[in-house]
């Protein structure tokens, strides 16, 4: 789908601070010092979380320099002259080597990270989530650069369970299992390959000197989220994507297996809120590992649709009503696909270290989606030659 970008971070301050393995030892906030700011890598600037964190950088005081990545910036709205713009693949010869020359701090935020694409393109799922990103994590240890990845809450698996196998109400950083399927199971090719490169950078933090914090998002949410497909994309997007799309085509909107399955909903704007502070939080943040989700807004999928049903019709009340229907996993995927049924973050250690206490409650978030949704989508689907841009939802997936 979409964008491939580099990040690092860090620099010689980050390399004195005392690391915190194993989550234990932070820095009381109150002592960290004021930044002198590094100069900023943010591989993957194109995407959704690219495009708001980028803005989110440049709007705090006395921000320095960015150099924005991605194959494509187009969603990324800024004209500031302290972003450097470079559309260019993250193996493209050079950039690796240059960028972590240049810049203090890589935040990656590259991924292939669409459900749809873990049991249909699991070698490249492989590839973009570890393999192209394991020279990065070597170039910000021997360079001494920070290095702030973005991996995922899909490593925790399917459930949350403790070190004894007991189930656990909320996914723990520090002492939840990471608990996955078989490996016909295609589905956790992407959480596997984001595990195994979590190790990596814990290990080269542990044995090779690399400043480093890792992320796990839950289910973030907001204007420019993944793609609507005959548009800017092809295939299944994220259930987000995939609902406010079948809104526009007047499609069905899909349950796979019925939707209760549950998800924890964040806001993209307290998300990147809580990524600036990760980046100004140098020693708190050290070595750790960070859940960002909003624990408050824990729903099922099938509560997700009609909160988005009435926000849509609130600003279209004139259409037909929407309608949603059951499709089977397998169906609707494919052979491989396997699901998370409750994924609830606990969010102690965050709030702990960022000060961080995300508020903004789902119904709240949908009617500014929606609208940007439909300013931008609607001309475009409108368009479309007749055909291409309904049948997302059918039974071929
Ligand atoms: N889902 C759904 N209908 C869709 C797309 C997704 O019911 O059109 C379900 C999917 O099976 C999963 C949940 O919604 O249980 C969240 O899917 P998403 O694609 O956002 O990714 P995930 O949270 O699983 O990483």
């Amino acid at each position: 789908m979409k964008s491939r970008s580099t990040r690092s971070g860090g620099g010689s301050q980050a390399r004195q601070a005392p690391r915190a393995p194993g989550g234990a030892a932070e820095e009381p906030i109150a002592r960290l010092a004021p930044q002198v700011v590094p100069r900023i890598a943010v591989l993957g600037a194109g995407g959704f979380i690219g495009s708001h964190l980028v803005p989110a950088l440049l709007a705090r005081p006395g921000a320095g320099a960015i150099d924005a990545v991605d194959m494509c910036l187009d969603k990324l709205d800024t004209r500031s002259p302290l972003v450097r713009r470079i559309e260019a693949r993250l193996d493209a010869p050079g950039l690796l080597d240059d960028l972590t020359a240049r810049c203090e701090v890589i935040i990656s935020l590259t991924a292939l990270c669409n459900p749809a694409l873990y049991n249909t393109r699991p070698l490249d799922v492989i590839d973009a989530n570890y393999t192209d990103l394991v020279p990065l994590v070597k170039l910000c240890a021997s360079r001494g650069k920070r290095l702030i990845h973005l991996s995922t809450c899909e490593v925790y698996g399917r459930m949350a369970l403790d070190s004894a196998g007991h189930a656990m109400t909320h996914m723990d950083e520090d002492e939840t299992s990471l608990c996955l399927g078989p490996v016909h199971k295609e589905r956790w090719s992407y959480a596997a390959a984001k595990q195994l490169l979590e190790r990596v950078i814990w290990a080269h933090g542990q044995h090779a000197g690399l400043q480093f914090t890792l992320v796990r998002p839950f289910n973030v949410i907001g204007p420019r989220m993944d793609f609507i497909p005959g548009v800017d994309g092809e295939g299944i997007p994220r259930v987000l994507a995939s609902f406010v799309h079948a809104l526009l085509t007047g499609d069905d909107l899909i349950l796979v297996d019925g939707g209760k399955q549950r998800r924890s909903f964040l806001c993209v704007d307290e998300f990147v809120d809580a990524l600036v502070r990760i980046v100004d939080r140098p020693l708190a943040c050290q070595g750790q590992i960070l859940n960002l989700g909003n624990p408050q807004n824990d729903v099922t999928i099938r509560t997700l649709g009609r909160a988005l049903i009435a926000a849509y019709r609130a600003r279209r009340p004139d259409g037909p009503p929407p309608r949603m229907r059951p499709v089977a996993a397998s169906k609707y995927y494919g052979v491989g696909y396997d699901d998370s049924i409750v994924r609830i973050p606990s969010i102690a250690k965050a709030e702990r270290l960022l000060d961080w206490h995300p508020r903004v409650r789902l119904p709240a978030m949908l009617p500014r989606i929606i609208d940007d949704y439909i300013t931008r989508y609607e001309p475009l689907l409108a368009a479309l030659p007749t055909g291409k841009a309904v049948g997302v939802g059918g039974a071929s997936r």
